[in-house]
């Protein structure tokens, strides 16, 4: 089948399950149910099933928690334990489980192959089956495989939310993408999309699945080359926010996800990058420029460690007795979410090497979750930002949260033991403002 774009006229409530309830389960319901269907969540995690019940919001993800109150106030939307109670009464049920990357680099499938066999005895005949997880190709007839169930369809639509963004991104998409082997199911699917103008496109099962790795591969690919360009900005000596300026004018070229910074990370880009070279690889085809993509990030997150090594005289690999002030450590500014952080990599690398980090983020304030706990084991964690300078030989800034940008460096500066440098990996700071509170600066491609 080819892709095509259809119009969408139903606005039916319809039932809806939705199995996962993570930064995509939980969107995706939320919003569905803000649209005016029905939607029961399920999860197999007892906590989270137990916070959502209690009014929480496990996530941290601007505009959630309204549409959440909203629509369980409204009666539309519901939480409740097992991916099998999510699924019972519902006429389209949608997997959001994990897909992280397996040893291989391939993405593991074990979660949505469970989730499928924990459905599959309960699902209503005539039900259709989602898969909102990013999926590699053939998933779709995998997940067929493990429900065996003639009477039950399999569509594919992939998520292109990003988190910090998600509720907007969600309800205003740039398309919605439905993969399908059969044109019914895929217009059930359309149909819940009906409230929001966009484009919908009607394609494939492969084709949908490809979409996704794909989109995510050419975004990472916009960053590693930005990237690049900003590391041969320093070596000639040019400015790379000058260099973005001229390029992403050019209308061919866009201005977005062009911004230098530490490296790509997040839960999504990491392994769907690898994914991606290793869907073409068992597919006889070598992505050359996708591994060169990663090369490239790989490359960045170790010039970040080397800047910090520098700014305090040691360009070895020694940091023995060095302490590192740390602002920022999730992903990137507006989410909680630590998974594949740049800052978690070049952090470890600095204390693989001997350094201590003292580190500061908004969303690690107060009680950790248990993941939390987990991955910042051996960082010492402060309760305010300027805490950071405190003993620092170097500061180190590394998510973009707005509040940094507005750091009082006077107050700042008072707490260090003497002036030292911040390198800043996200060029949020004003350098000039940097340099006049007498501290040095070192950015991204900036001259
Ligand atoms: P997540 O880890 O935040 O959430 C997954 C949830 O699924 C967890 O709460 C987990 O407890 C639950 N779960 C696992 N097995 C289950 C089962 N059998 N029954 C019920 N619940 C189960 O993951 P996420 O970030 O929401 O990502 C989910 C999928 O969406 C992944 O494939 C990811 O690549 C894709 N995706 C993520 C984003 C993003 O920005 N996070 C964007 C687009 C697509």
């Amino acid at each position: 089948m080819s892709s095509d774009s259809v119009a969408v006229v139903s606005n039916e409530p319809i039932r809806l399950g939705v199995v996962g309830t993570g930064y995509v389960g939980l969107t995706t319901g939320a919003c569905f149910a803000h649209l005016g269907h029905h939607v029961v969540c399920g999860d197999v995690d007892e906590r989270k099933v137990r916070l959502l019940n209690d009014g929480h919001i496990p996530i941290v993800e601007d505009g959630l928690e309204a549409i959440v109150n909203d629509a369980r106030a409204a009666g539309r939307l519901e939480f409740v334990l097992g991916a099998e109670s999510a699924a019972a009464d519902a006429d389209i049920v949608f997997l959001c489980v994990p897909t992280p990357q397996g040893d291989d680099g391939s993405a593991d499938l074990s979660y949505i192959e469970q989730a499928a066999a924990q459905i599959a005895p309960v699902v209503k005949p005539g039900a259709v089956v989602v898969n909102k997880s990013t999926v590699p190709v053939g998933s779709t007839i995998a997940v067929e495989r493990v429900l065996q169930r003639s009477d039950v369809r399999v569509v594919s639509n992939p998520e292109f939310l990003r988190e910090g963004t998600a509720v907007h991104d969600f309800l205003h998409p740039d398309r919605v993408v439905i993969g399908s082997a059969d044109r019914g199911a895929a217009e059930r699917v359309a149909e819940l999309y009906a409230s929001i103008d966009t484009p919908i496109l009607i394609t494939d099962p492969a084709s949908a699945e490809t979409i996704k790795y794909a989109a995510n591969g050419f975004l990472a690919m916009k960053v590693s080359f930005v990237n690049a360009v900003a590391a041969m900005c320093e070596a000639v000596g040019a400015d790379v926010a000058a260099v973005v300026e001229g390029i992403g004018s050019d209308q061919r070229i866009g201005g977005q996800f062009l911004r230098p910074g530490p490296g790509w990370g997040g839960s999504c880009f990491p392994k769907d990058s690898r994914a991606l070279v290793k869907i073409a690889e068992d597919h006889g085809y070598n992505f050359a420029m996708m591994r060169g993509v990663i090369d490239v990030n790989d490359e960045q997150l170790e010039r970040m460690v080397a800047k910090i090594s520098a700014a305090v005289g040691r360009a070895g690999d020694d940091l023995a007795g060095v302490t590192v002030g740390a602002l920022g450590l999730t992903f990137k500014a507006g989410t909680d979410d630590l998974r594949e952080s740049p800052a978690l990599f070049i952090i470890a690398e600095l204390r693989r090497l001997g350094a201590t980090v003292r580190a500061y983020d908004p969303t690690t304030v107060g009680e950790l979750t248990p993941h939390q706990k987990a991955v910042l084991a051996g960082i010492e964690l402060v309760d305010d930002p300027l805490e950071v300078a405190d003993g620092a030989d170097v500061l180190a800034l590394f998510t973009e949260w707005p509040d940094f940008a507005k750091i009082d460096l006077g107050r700042l500066v008072a707490r260090l033991p003497r002036p030292v440098t911040v390198v800043d990996t996200r060029n949020l700071l004003d350098p000039a403002l940097v340099r006049e509170a007498g501290l040095g600066y070192d950015g991204v491609g900036r001259r």
